[in-house]
């Protein structure tokens, strides 16, 4: 990666490719989903805060377990939508019975950290699969991914077949855990639905 990034350093003057094609097209052929259905973001942080404003305004609400990853509630900060903190069980697992409880017409969108940062925990594929059954289909849920690579539950790739039967669900992903490289700020979503990556296109700044 340093050699690569290295070889393109007298190319600064130019601005990225605002589609970020080479990168979704390597992408698509990694995981089998189709380009338009996946988003690039400067982190998956990036892509974290892109949906809360693609998604959320006052009056809607955001189902989240607790306690999970620190950005999550900035999502209710920046949006003035309401965040439904959900207590991990006593093993520090996701309850995800008790999320779907909470699940209301008012309900957006639903994060499952899986692993979960910053307890480690990981929920079975099989439960996800069955949890997101439950779900309505006005409601995103968006699985986030950044540890999945160091879950010795199950094939990571595992949860890339969901998409194909749940339009509703997105898969966050990073280069800056398994792969070490947190400082160049790469992240990306695969997508159940083209419109999700379109609507995270209408909101974010326009060079990444
Ligand atoms: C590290 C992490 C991220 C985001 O990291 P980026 O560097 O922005 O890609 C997102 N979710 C979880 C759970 C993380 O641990």
């Amino acid at each position: 990666v340093v050699e690569a990034i290295t070889r393109v350093l007298g190319g600064l003057n130019r601005y990225p490719d605002p589609t970020n094609a080479n990168l979704r097209q390597a992408l698509a052929h990694r995981f089998g989903v189709p380009a338009e259905r996946i988003a690039i973001g400067n982190g998956s942080c990036d892509i974290l805060l892109a949906t809360g404003e693609a998604l959320l305004e006052p009056g809607a609400e955001l189902v989240y377990g607790w306690p999970s990853f620190s950005v999550y509630p900035q999502l209710e900060a920046a949006s003035g939508a309401t965040g439904i903190r959900v207590p991990l069980n006593d093993r520090h697992e996701h309850d995800l019975d008790a999320m779907a409880a909470e699940i209301t017409a008012a309900t957006r969108l639903v994060i499952v950290c899986n692993p979960n940062n910053p307890t480690s925990t990981a929920v079975p594929l099989a439960d996800i699969r069955a949890f997101i059954a439950k779900v309505p289909r006005h409601v995103a849920v968006l699985l986030d991914e950044a540890y999945c690579e160091f879950s010795l539950l199950e094939d990571p790739d595992a949860s890339v077949e969901l998409l194909a039967t749940h339009p509703n669900l997105v898969l966050l992903r990073t280069f800056s855990k398994i792969y070490g490289l947190s400082g160049l700020r790469v992240g990306y979503a695969l997508c159940g639905d083209e419109r999700f990556a379109a609507a995270l296109a209408q909101v974010r700044q326009p060079f990444f």
